[in-house]
């Protein structure tokens, strides 16, 4: 997802904007929850104790239905969020919790 400051993409483990430092937003906790698996089943792949296929497998389980009804997976190549949109995965930006400002 993009640095809501500078539009720096930022990796999925990422906490802080490599960029300008801004703290990365927090998001809904199902999707919190599936960057979480993610970088989980990710890691288990690059150190090979999952082949790819469980790693594709596991991470299209990772799908997720926001409130509106809009479909949302990880992709398994960029780790950025995808959302489906007219019969296609369109990357996009998750939904940001709002915050107390
Ligand atoms: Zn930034």
């Amino acid at each position: 997802m993009k640095c809501l400051t500078c539009n720096t993409i930022m990796e999925i483990e990422d906490r802080f904007c490599a960029q300008c430092g801004t703290m990365r937003p927090l998001l809904p906790h199902h999707f919190a929850r599936a960057e979480g698996e993610f970088t989980r089943f990710r890691s288990e792949f690059l150190s090979g104790v999952i082949d790819q296929a469980a790693f594709i497998h596991a991470v299209k389980e990772l799908t997720i239905q926001d409130e509106t009804g809009s479909f949302w997976c990880i992709g398994v190549q960029s780790g950025q969020w995808y959302r489906y949109e007219e019969n296609s995965w369109v990357p996009a930006d998750p939904p940001v919790e709002s915050t107390s400002l």
